[in-house]
């Protein structure tokens, strides 16, 4: 690709997944039909979701007892798929910025919610820590990276009741103990492949436990009963998907990859500290997305926003404009994102405040 591509979703993938997926939509492999015509049902098709879903097990360390689906409707959908298929009466929920209340918004629509705690009153730039989850919820949401604010959590949290993890933007992008989780769950556009398919990993013996009728689609235990081909899947997400789980073992799994992303983001990081004209947008080290890293301009050098975007522009950066909702600017450092990107990018944080 000619551009250092930042954008924060859909987002960046790994060369080969364009070339395999290219190849592909000419020819799957030797069928001589189009990935995009030939029948799900078909036993090349049936191959690439099979290996999709045995990969994502094995690169994650998934026990026995939980299923990785691939469904439809992204990330959004399962706001409402998951209390449809886990909450009784109540559960709680981690506020932490924009796709928490998201989440939030539709589960009241089921049952009591309990935010637990919330960054809202620092404009979500921190991690709320200290709070107490009551015993007695059906599940507790987390969302472990913040796309938009760029916060993360980081590690595994265990708070005793079955926990839900939206990871939409860190997936794979580090170990995790799955058996902490009941589901996992987020849209591929972010690490995983091009949009349009949403990965679920969900532990079965917490399902059928709730008393209301469950549509068919809706309904989790009908995905895992057809091994996600209930009905026509996204094949041409799957494909992709299947392409950068094979780019990640190549290079050696998820360690592997915490490695590389801790380097790209500590070289962004410690640039955003040291130049004169940037701050971070997350003040505590903890907190700060390895995966979208926010910053602003000091106050003294507010107006020149535009400026720095037009140098960026220069160097074939793309993709660093801020959320509308945060502003200043986002360097989202994805899996697939060289370590050269970052360091192009530093390098004209580097000459911007020479210039200034
Ligand atoms: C992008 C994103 C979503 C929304 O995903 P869709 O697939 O567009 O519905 C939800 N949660 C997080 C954390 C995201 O980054």
């Amino acid at each position: 690709m000619k551009k250092h591509n930042f954008y924060a979703g859909p987002s960046i993938l790994p060369e080969v997944v364009y070339e395999k997926t290219k190849e592909a939509i000419d020819d799957l492999y030797g069928s001589g039909v189009s990935l995009m015509s030939i029948s799900h049902r078909s036993k090349e098709f049936q191959s690439v979701m099979d290996e999709a879903q045995d990969l994502f097990k094995e690169l994650l360390d998934i026990p026995d007892g939980y299923h990785v689906l691939f469904l439809g409707g992204g990330a959004s959908s399962q706001f409402y798929m998951i209390p449809y298929n886990l909450m009784k009466g109540k559960a709680s929920y981690l506020n932490t910025g924009t796709w928490a209340k998201k989440a939030i918004k539709e589960a009241k629509l089921f049952g009591e919610i309990i935010e637990v705690a919330s960054s809202a009153d620092k404009g979500f730039n921190y991690i709320p820590r200290g709070y107490n989850v009551p015993a007695d919820v059906d599940y507790m949401h987390i969302t472990t990276n913040n796309t938009i604010a760029g916060t993360e959590i980081k590690e595994d949290l265990d708070f005793g009741v079955t926990l839900v993890a939206d990871m939409s933007s860190d997936i794979l992008s580090r170990p995790v103990d799955v058996s902490k989780y009941g589901v996992i769950y987020g849209g591929a556009q972010k690490n995983l492949g091009p949009a349009g398919v949403t990965f679920v990993i969900v532990k079965e013996d917490i399902l059928g436990k709730v008393d209301r009728q469950i549509p068919t689609m809706i309904d989790y235990r009908t995905h895992i009963a057809k091994g996600s081909m209930f009905n026509t899947p996204p094949v041409l997400p799957v494909f992709s998907v299947l392409q950068t789980l094979k780019w990640l073992k190549g290079l050696g799994g998820v360690e592997v990859m915490q490695k590389i992303n801790q380097e790209k983001a500590s070289l962004l990081y410690a640039e955003i500290d040291r130049n004169k004209l940037f701050k971070p947008g997350v003040p505590d080290e903890r907190d700060r997305s390895l995966m979208n890293i926010t910053f602003v301009m000091n106050e003294e050098y507010k107006d020149l926003d535009k400026d720095f975007l037009e140098l960026a522009a220069e160097r074939d950066i793309v993709g660093i404009k801020g959320h509308r909702s945060v502003g200043g600017f986002r360097a989202s450092t994805y899996n697939a994102l060289p370590k050269k990107s970052v360091e192009v990018l530093v390098k004209a944080m580097q000459d911007f405040e020479k210039k200034v």
